[in-house]
């Protein structure tokens, strides 16, 4: 089954539109009657939304799934292209972020993880291009020089930021951590400059912006002090849980069984397809209404869509000036994360950092295809940023700048133009989690809010969607609970 998502490209087909996947829904629906009175609605099936209509429908609920796709997964998801997973968004996975571990535990997928790195054979090197020049380094330099120049970014109290964020899965713990909200990347790169080789900032500026995927102004200092603080406070750690661990069978092998399980409690019904256009709480239960006039009638409702998009959705009572405020703001990732599929078998073990003159600046290799090709992920931005499906040409251009290949194909989905994402994972302009984090957490009457975007823990990733759905449910069942309690 194809999704409308996503574009691949090759050199006989020309670009095209969607992808096969086995994370779209068919039928899209299993809605059987109209005008049900449901026990919460979840909209949005991310994992966020998956983990939270799941847990509601196994606690006993009546549970009504929404989802403005063709299918589950949102930001996480893979394409099945010639039996081989290319990951169009959310990717690597590791023990070190516990709800993800629990879920790998539950569904018995530990055995289906692979790595991503390679780093025996061929083209065994690391290529920095830089302003100033170009060499290549090999895997252990390229390391020794990342933790050289990320331990001095992050060593704002002569412990690498342990004082600093002691606990990163409460980072209000240490309120003194929050004046690195009003810095930016570019701040704290101002005060550490002259302590900076011309590599250590090329390397650290190339490894930050493929956190963000936005500008050093644009990017709080203090979110990405809370990943490295996440990261043990070590680059080591950083490569472990970030960019080394993915499914053999692709995101949606994990995502799907998410979905099965809730629809085998029989309480789960479903609606792909059917975007929100409207949220309605009018204090005795919620009203969500699609972009097609259905309406959907419940006594809860999670919306598990992401902060980017709140401002778009029509919620009345009005949504609370702190989330609108943040939505408006918006985060400010932009990740292009485009695949090609190279005939050059010896590229497997090459990585590599291009900035800042080229619109994609971090690749590495990342698996090996069925017909025996090397499979590159590269990763661009919001500096210098590309539109991959209005310009395929000088996505190939960007590729090849990278280091010199051979392309057969190219695979990629578009989120900063996705109008139900409006951009990758989530990223913190200067200020916004400081002032905004409490306030997006907050229910409002009937209405609770979960996504990953505002996880206490793994906040922009798979890990902190899984968190938020988790407490989401627990919420409104504990909610519902205690209103029907009360009425007996
Ligand atoms: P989403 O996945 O955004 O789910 C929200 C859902 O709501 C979507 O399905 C959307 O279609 C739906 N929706 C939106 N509006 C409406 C509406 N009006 N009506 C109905 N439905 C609606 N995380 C990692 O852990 N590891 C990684 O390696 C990683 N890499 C990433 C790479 C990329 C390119 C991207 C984009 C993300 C990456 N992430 C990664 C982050 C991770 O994908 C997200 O943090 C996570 O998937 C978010 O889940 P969520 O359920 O909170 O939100």
């Amino acid at each position: 089954m194809s999704s409308r998502d996503g574009y691949q490209w090759t050199e006989s087909s020309g670009l095209v539109k969607g992808v096969p996947s086995i994370g779209v829904i068919q039928p899209p629906t299993n809605i059987q009657t109209e005008h049900e009175l449901y026990d919460v609605i979840v909209v949005g099936a991310g994992y966020c939304g998956l983990t939270a209509a799941r847990d509601a429908a196994l606690s006993g609920l009546k549970v009504l799934l929404l989802e403005a796709r063709d299918r589950i997964g949102g930001r996480s998801w893979s394409s099945n292209i010639e039996g081989y997973p290319f990951e169009m968004g959310g990717t690597w996975v590791s023990w070190g972020q516990p709800h993800v571990w629990r879920e790998i535990s539950r569904y018995e997928m530990r055995d289906q993880l692979e790595i991503s790195h390679d780093y025996s054979r061929g083209v065994n090197h690391f290529s920095l291009n830089s302003a100033s020049g170009s060499r290549n380094m090999s895997h252990e330099d390229e390391d020794a020089l990342m933790e050289s120049a990320l331990k001095k970014f992050a060593n704002v109290d002569g412990q690498y930021g342990r004082i600093v964020m002691p606990f990163p899965h409460s980072e209000s713990h240490n309120p003194e951590a929050a004046k690195y909200d009003k810095m930016s990347v570019a701040d704290r790169i101002a005060q550490i400059k002259d302590d900076l080789s011309s590599e250590e900032h090329t390397v650290l500026l190339g490894f930050v912006l493929l956190c963000s995927c936005s500008t050093p102004e644009k990017t709080s200092f203090y979110e990405y002090l809370h990943w490295w603080a996440l990261c043990n406070y070590s680059y080591e750690y950083c490569i472990e849980y970030l960019i080394k661990y993915k499914f053999k069978g692709g995101q949606s092998s994990f995502a799907i069984n998410f979905f099965k399980e809730a629809c085998s409690t029989g309480r789960l019904s479903y609606a792909f397809n059917t975007p929100v256009a409207s949220i309605n709480d009018d204090g005795n239960g919620v009203q969500a209404t699609a972009r097609d006039g259905r309406i959907f009638k419940a006594s809860r409702l999670i919306s598990a869509i992401p902060m980017n998009i709140l401002k778009d959705v029509t919620f009345s009572p009005p949504l609370a000036a702190g989330k609108l405020d943040a939505s408006t703001t918006e985060h400010v990732n932009k990740c292009v994360k485009v695949h090609a599929e190279v005939r050059d078998r010896d590229l497997r073990s090459w990585s590599g950092i291009t900035y800042p003159n080229n619109s994609l600046m971090y690749a590495i290799g990342d698996g090996t295809t069925p017909s025996g090709n090397t499979h590159i992920v590269a990763f661009g931005g919001q500096h210098n940023h590309l539109q991959p499906e209005k310009d395929i040409d000088k996505t190939m251009d960007a590729l090849k700048a990278l280091t010199p290949m051979d392309v057969e194909r190219v695979v990629f989905h578009n989120w900063a133009d996705d109008e139900f994402a409006k951009g990758a994972w989530f990223f913190s302009p200067p200020g916004l989690v400081t002032e905004h984090l409490e306030d997006l957490r907050a229910p409002q009457g009937n209405i609770y809010f979960a996504n990953s975007d505002w996880a206490v823990g793994w906040r922009s990733f798979i890990d902190g969607a899984i968190e938020e759905g988790t407490r989401a449910a627990l919420a409104v069942k504990r909610d519902l609970d205690r209103s029907r309690s009360a009425h007996l």
